[in-house]
């Protein structure tokens, strides 16, 4: 761990008159100065640190250090598929050539950067089994809410306007109802049953004439693959709905389940799980939208076309006035569509096939390999990741919450916790395909420690983490009332 001296905030390092850089002379004239408006003028000098240029080095290593990512360590932080970003995508990503794009360039100076955005929307539409894509929306939540007014669009064209709610499963991820809800519909809530899929009886009386669609994600937030998928979505279908599919955690499916086979008319994609591309704190994303057929005049603007003309390909930005309009500042987020593809075509058709199976196996290896010691609520194979309801023997009143405290201090990014709210003490494993069996071994033996030291020493458990840069924090306050500034702090009087 850090010394006390590194550990530091870097205005604590300050000392007046130290310096790390020299700025030539000013060469603005005095003439101009005296042009500036007064009340423009800076009356005092700005408040900043004075440190060297080896302390400024040595408080930003030392602050990256505490971080943990998943070049540090194992994350199985299920739903949120914190996979490798292999180093190739990072070099394709920072390439000068597309660094120095400006999104306002016209599109025959950009026709390199129009390839890549066709090239990938062309591969998720092969990989996804739909018609056409968007890769506009910046986010998971963000191709929710375009796929859903897709959605809308779909039934208000055909003046089919009482089709306002929209059956989601109680399972579902929060950005569902969230999505639905910002979109206008109301949200209906579909039940599971015990083993975790969709309760078919609790359904059909839901579908009647006001029904715009389901949104479904499968395998669900609990791993579990729906097998009942072709029924269900023949029933929303016959009813006049569309299916709508969550393909977030599209990983366990890659290139095994394509979702436009199994009766899925709209879904989203997000390249920042499924794709590689490291994500995290917010940003930056991208949620690509896909359409069956006969859905792609809906698609928002402007769409990549590809023309040709007099035996050359170029790339062309369209706009429609059937769409639903633009729902995005420029075409997306670019630099994850290069990683994406990048990722994509290392990959090639027969080695994605692998992602999925691999992801299971790991999963399923964990999820075996603690069931004695975990409460495993829902048995049976899961896919990408399966929820475990907290410890097996409760009685040292060790929760969910102390277990996933003491893993950071053994190293490990904890797992989801408390979601899905099904069970009380939600405990959400994903470890993605790209982990060795050691890996998962030392994870594997680091659980069933932490479930020894529950019984042994439960209020060193409830008391952790122990050997971290800081030690058990208020997270509502945290959300709620972020102090990110040192002037902030120094108000807080910490
Ligand atoms: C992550 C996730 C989302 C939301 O994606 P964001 O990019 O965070 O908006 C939606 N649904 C599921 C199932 C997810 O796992």
């Amino acid at each position: 761990m850090n010394n006390k001296f590194y550990g530091k905030l870097i205005f604590e390092l300050s000392q007046t008159g130290r310096q790390a850089y020299s700025l030539p002379k000013n060469e603005c004239s005095e003439y101009a100065l005296a042009c500036l408006p007064s009340h423009l003028m800076r009356q005092q000098a700005p408040l900043l640190p004075e440190v060297d240029e080896l302390s400024v080095v040595r408080h930003y290593i030392n602050m990256s250090n505490n971080n943990f990512g998943v070049d540090t360590g194992f994350y199985p932080l299920g739903s949120c598929t914190m996979k490798y970003n292999p180093r190739i995508n990072e070099e394709v990503a920072t390439h000068r050539e597309f660094v120095g794009l400006h999104p306002l360039q016209c599109s025959e100076t950009a026709q390199g950067a129009l390839a890549v955005y066709y090239c990938l929307q062309t591969c998720l539409a092969d990989i996804s089994g739909l018609s056409e894509f968007t890769l506009n929306p910046y986010a998971g939540a963000h191709g929710e809410l375009t796929g859903l007014m897709i959605m809308r669009g779909y039934h208000m064209e055909r003046g089919d306007l009482k089709r306002t709610k929209v059956i989601i499963p109680d399972s579902a991820h929060g950005t569902n109802p969230a999505s639905s809800a910002v979109c206008g519909l109301e949200v209906v809530v579909v039940k599971s049953r015990p083993d975790g899929t969709v309760d078919i009886d609790d359904l059909m009386p839901l579908l009647d004439e006001t029904i715009a669609g389901m949104m479904m994600t499968n395998p669900n937030t609990l791993g579990i693959f729906e097998h009942n998928i072709g029924k269900i979505a023949k029933a929303v279908h016959d009813c006049g709905g569309l299916m709508y599919y969550d393909g977030a955690n599209l990983n366990p499916m890659l290139g095994k389940v394509r979702p436009g086979d199994i009766g899925f008319d709209i879904m989203h994609i997000n390249l920042h799980k499924t794709f590689s591309t490291p994500h995290g704190g917010g940003g930056p994303g991208s949620g690509p939208v896909g359409v069956r057929a006969g859905l792609e005049h809906l698609l928002p603007n402007p769409r990549v076309v590809k023309v040709s003309e007099d035996g050359f390909e170029t790339f062309k930005l369209q706009c429609s006035d059937q769409s639903i309009g633009s729902i995005s500042a420029h075409l997306g987020n670019f630099g994850v569509m290069l990683r994406a593809l990048a990722y994509i075509l290392t990959m090639g058709r027969e080695q994605l096939k692998w992602v999925g199976p691999l992801a299971t196996l790991n999963a399923n290896y964990i999820k075996e390999s603690l069931k004695d010691v975990f409460e495993l609520p829902i048995s049976g194979v899961c896919k990408h990741e399966f929820v475990f309801d907290g410890l097996k023997d409760k009685t040292s009143g060790v929760t969910t919450l102390d277990v996933a405290k003491r893993l950071l201090d053994y190293g490990f990014h904890a797992p989801t916790i408390y979601f899905p709210l099904l069970f009380h003490e939600a405990l959400m494993i994903e470890p993605t395909e790209n982990e060795s069996k050691q890996t998962l071994d030392e994870f594997i033996h680091i659980m069933r420690q932490i479930a020894q030291e529950a019984k042994d020493d439960p209020e060193m458990v409830k008391t952790a983490p122990h050997n971290t840069p800081v030690r058990r924090l208020d997270d509502t306050l945290a959300a709620l009332h972020p102090v990110v500034t040192w002037r902030e702090l120094q108000a807080e009087n910490y």
